[in-house]
């Protein structure tokens, strides 16, 4: 890393820890303790697989295992790193208590009861009543909201989900297995310099597009039939996920139709996407497009999600939700139909929420598409 990359990557990561701490302390907690890798990579910049962060009295303290001793130095720029020679959350806790945490926020989402039960075991008794307390996923929060550096890896990562995309236009053929497509779109996002996939690549043909989340199998493409491909690429750490359907041959009656009822569907969506709207609003948009051709019915799951360094962040776009969007969120909108053995397809962009609205970070054409 050059010198002034280091220097900017540090102070996004410093901005990060201060809005974690103050987020701590408005629950109420003098030191957290963040132990999912993804919230641990977000603060410190580590990559590894052992690892717990304490944040404490504007101390950011990183543990983990002999194995990273060098790339913890590297990675977690900003933080002091303790190689440990117990388990790391025991490690953790053992500090916390010697540096004078009095009470110590965790994540109950990503914490096992044995965990917490380990936690206990390790502080002594007289500070251990009140110490562990769990306040929700603030990391979590925090990380709704994407800074300048994630929008950036975010929009390489979804513009490389595209062209893989157009590449598979030459390659889809009738005949080919669900998986082989699926082999040819993974080795080309390799080649093509990603560190893997977001989640095992959806590749649902005829009859099986019907099914939301049909992985790919080993059924032949049909001659006449829908093909849904849903995967997405990792690259720096940060994941795309797109979805688009195509139809090999000539449609039947009605399956254009659908297709473009999903389609104004989706474009209604993203038309509704803006600061201050709610994520339930967003979802509504595409869902009474759908309700008005009476396809409601088999739009079987929520709208959309956030999308960062893991593939399912808050928001969530469904029905009622009261959460509003806010600029810098990076949100999937994804409706798709879905008719019990007949077919299905689904439609999905990233989009970013700007100042003023929503920018598709997945510009792949959404026409129709007959192969
Ligand atoms: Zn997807
Ligand atoms: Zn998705």
């Amino acid at each position: 890393m050059g010198r002034i990359k280091k220097m900017s990557a540090e102070m996004n990561l410093k901005s990060r820890k201060k809005r974690a701490a103050a987020s701590a302390k408005s629950a109420g907690v003098d030191g957290l303790l963040v132990t999912h890798l993804p919230d641990v990579r977000y603060l410190s910049g580590f990559t590894g697989s052992s690892a717990a962060l304490v944040l404490f009295g504007g101390r950011a303290v990183l543990f983990t295992d002999g194995r990273y001793t060098a790339q913890a130095k590297i990675e977690a720029v900003g933080s002091r790193v303790v190689i440990a020679t117990k388990p790391v959350l025991a490690a953790a806790c053992e500090w916390m208590e010697a540096a004078g945490v009095r009470r110590c926020g965790f994540d109950a989402a990503h914490t096992t009861v044995a965990a917490l039960e380990s936690m206990r075991k390790v502080v002594s008794g007289k500070v251990r009543r009140g110490m562990f307390v769990a306040v929700g996923s603030l990391v979590a929060a925090l990380r709704e909201v994407k800074d300048a550096e994630e929008i950036r890896r975010i929009r390489a990562a979804a513009l490389l989900g595209c062209k893989l995309f157009d590449g598979m236009l030459m390659y889809l053929e009738p005949g080919l297995t669900e998986v082989s497509v699926a082999a040819e779109l993974e080795y080309a996002a390799r080649l093509a310099g990603a560190e893997g996939m977001s989640f095992e690549t959806i590749v649902a043909s005829g009859m099986r597009s019907a099914l939301p989340h049909g992985r790919a199998t080993s059924a032949r493409l049909p001659r006449r039939g829908f093909v849904t491909l849903d995967f997405g690429v990792v690259l720096d750490g940060y994941l795309s996920d797109m979805t688009r359907t195509v139809h090999l041959g000539r449609a039947l009656p009605g399956e254009r139709d659908v297709y473009d009822s999903v389609l104004e569907a989706q474009e209604a969506a993203v038309a509704r996407v803006a600061p201050g709207v709610t994520a339930g609003e967003v979802d509504e948009a595409a869902r009474s497009v759908l309700r008005r051709v009476g396809l409601d019915k088999y739009f079987s799951h929520s709208t959309g999600h956030g999308v960062g360094l893991e593939i399912h962040e808050g928001p969530r776009l469904a029905a009622k939700q009261t959460q509003a969007l806010e600029q810098g969120m990076v949100i999937t909108i994804e409706p798709g139909v879905y008719v019990p053995g007949r077919f299905g397809l689904r439609i999905e962009d990233m989009v970013l929420v700007t100042a003023t609205g929503g920018e598709i970070l997945t510009p792949s054409v959404k026409a129709w598409i007959e192969l």
